[in-house]
């Protein structure tokens, strides 16, 4: 009966983030996620064992672990900028490569046996997926954030018992993993270090799709190649056929579809800055008027726990990355600007709640809020729930910078 639990609780009600954790932890191997390409949710194979209720215990969709004491920035030991020393490495990462770096150095000095990430399908490269990988070549080779749904914390089934493991998620995904681990604490020998990453909200592929649609290629032009984020910072979705052809849309550009294909969950999330890593990384915007001559690829980190001060200093001791300290006014504007984002997904999970529409359960005293805040959030609903189709893109517009500073201010010089 327990599968049917999770599809009433959270498929059913949209609250789904896509994390995979319910079809990783299944002792009957009975979910699957068979739509990848579409809606990407869970479904079950009708072997459901009677009594078990352990997807449901992992699923961050139907409660959120995240307290009261937990909001702002959450626990902070430090906040640096950091990036890949290899050239190549930070050229090809998102911000500065410092995820893959880490990562990389990690697997050549066997600290862990394998990483547990995202990267895209061989078959179809524009497809994400799930992956465990030992060697830094193929880190490398599946860096860069992906803007598109895969449920990454399945993954966690084809780990061994005796190896170890980091690994890179979504706040939801890492939060999905510390349940898994809270109830079935065996599995905490296998994960040596979590990597999270700041997130605003993800996207269903049909966004990708769009991308593909915009740029005129198709599944007949062969694609060898497609990032989200490549290029001069902030870089953009190129694709590369295989006849050599490239083809770009910039990331501002494209920032609009997050309206159009991002998560409900996304809207109702809480924890967007990876309270549940020991590093969260970010892009570099908060801090880009300390970075000089135009030099924007860094990533921003911000250490958790002292395992991750640890790695973090042996990646620099190894000479994988350098780090600089960011300046105390930036990172007080930055903690501000944050708290108020957070402040708004309150009024919306709020609001949310009283229209009597599901939210996830969760122990946070909710703000109160007034008509005209009431009205505003009224009106993003419907641009979430695609009601107002004719002005999804003017209002997409609006609302694009609401999560993260105007993408388009920024500008690399040097064109990597
Ligand atoms: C969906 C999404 C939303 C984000 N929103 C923000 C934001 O609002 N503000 C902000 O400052 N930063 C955001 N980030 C983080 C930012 O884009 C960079 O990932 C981060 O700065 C690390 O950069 P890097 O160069 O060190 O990482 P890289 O070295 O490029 O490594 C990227 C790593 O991320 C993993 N990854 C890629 N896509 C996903 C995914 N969808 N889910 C899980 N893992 C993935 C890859 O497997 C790889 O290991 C977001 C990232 C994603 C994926
Ligand atoms: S985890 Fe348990 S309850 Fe959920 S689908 Fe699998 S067998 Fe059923
Ligand atoms: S949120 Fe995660 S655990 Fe819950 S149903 Fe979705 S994929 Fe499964
Ligand atoms: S916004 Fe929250 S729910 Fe949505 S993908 Fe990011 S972490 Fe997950």
């Amino acid at each position: 009966m327990s599968f049917q639990d999770l599809q009433k609780l959270v498929i059913k009600n949209d609250l789904c983030c896509r994390c995979g954790s319910c079809a990783g932890i299944c002792p009957a191997q009975n979910i699957v996620f068979q739509d990848l390409l579409g809606q990407c949710l869970p479904s079950d194979l009708n072997k459901c064992i009677n009594g078990c209720r352990l997807c449901i215990q992992v699923c961050p969709g139907y409660r959120s672990d995240v307290t009261s004491y937990q909001l702002g920035l959450g626990a902070t030991k430090s906040i640096q900028l950091v990036r890949a020393i290899d050239k190549e490495v930070c050229r090809r990462g998102t911000s500065g490569g410092a995820v893959t770096s880490i990562l990389a150095v990690g697997l050549n000095e066997k600290w862990w046996d394998g990483v547990l990430m995202l990267g895209y399908n061989p078959e179809n490269p524009t497809q994400t997926m799930a992956k465990l990988l030992t060697t830094s070549i193929e880190v490398l080779d599946n860096t860069q954030s992906r803007y598109c749904v895969a449920p990454l914390n399945q993954i966690l089934r084809k780990t061994v018992e005796g190896h170890r493991y980091a690994i890179v998620g979504l706040p939801c995904m890492l939060e999905g993993l510390d349940k898994w681990l809270a109830i079935q604490p065996k599995w905490r020998d296998r994960i040596v270090l979590k990597l999270g990453l700041l997130c605003h909200s993800t996207m269903k592929y049909g966004a990708t799709q769009e991308l593909l649609d915009k740029l005129e290629v198709t599944a007949h032009d062969a694609i060898l190649q497609a990032h989200y984020r490549e290029g001069a910072f902030p870089g953009g979705f190129k694709v590369v056929t295989h006849n050599s052809e490239s083809k770009t849309i910039p990331l501002d550009n494209y920032m609009v579809l997050f309206n159009h294909y991002s998560l409900n969950r996304c809207r109702l999330c809480v924890d967007h800055y990876a309270l549940h890593s020991d590093i969260a990384f970010a892009d570099p915007f908060p801090f880009v008027d300390e970075l000089k001559n135009g030099d924007l690829k860094w990533t921003t980190t911000v250490t958790r726990s002292y395992l991750g001060i640890e790695y973090l200093l042996r990646a620099r001791t190894l000479g994988a990355i350098e780090c600089r300290i960011v300046g105390d006014g930036n990172e007080k504007k930055w903690r501000e600007k944050l708290d108020s984002i957070q402040q708004v997904h309150l009024r919306q999970i709020a609001l949310t709640k009283k229209m009597n529409m599901p939210v996830p359960s969760m122990d946070i005293i909710l703000p109160r809020v007034n008509f005209a805040q009431a009205l505003l959030n009224l009106v993003r609903i419907l641009v979430f729930q695609d009601i107002m189709l004719s002005a999804k893109q003017m209002i997409g517009r609006f609302f694009a910078g609401r999560f993260d500073p105007d993408y388009s201010r920024f500008r690399s010089t040097d064109e990597s």
